[in-house]
């Protein structure tokens, strides 16, 4: 984990700290200047769903909404419609004994949903980090 900044598509600077291996990194921040925008101009977009993280059982689940128009790029990572509550899941075991690695992993998917669009409604975890309890 590193911190870097970054200037955005939208032409402001921002510090971001970034998780994962460096290759991944790097594309994350070649994806960023060429498409993404800082925090201020990310709360200011249409989102293509709205992230939400809560606990289900023993396991982190990822809940997003109002994401209808990215439904199957959720599906190709691996997430579930739940028709009763009206969203997609995804849900990933906890283990305490891993949970600097289970946190990058979820950090990381963030960064996916990020790219399609989606906005976490933390902006980079802070309910993640209550769950995880750094
Ligand atoms: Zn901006």
């Amino acid at each position: 984990m590193a911190k870097y900044t970054i200037r955005f598509s939208c032409g402001h600077e921002e510090e971001k700290q970034l998780f994962g291996p460096q290759k991944d990194r790097e594309r994350w921040i070649a994806w960023a200047e060429r498409e993404g925008v800082c925090s201020a101009c990310y709360r200011a977009q249409k989102p293509a769903g709205v992230l939400s993280v809560g606990s289900n059982g023993g396991a982190i689940e990822f809940r997003i909404r109002d994401c209808f128009a990215i439904k199957d790029s959720l599906r190709e990572r691996g997430y579930r419609w739940d028709g009763s509550r009206k969203i997609w899941t995804k849900s990933f075991g906890y283990d305490a004994a891993r949970k600097a690695e289970i946190r990058e992993q979820l950090l990381q998917e963030i960064q996916g949903l990020e790219a399609l669009g989606v906005q976490d409604e933390d902006h980079y975890g802070d309910t993640l980090r209550k769950l995880i309890q750094e």
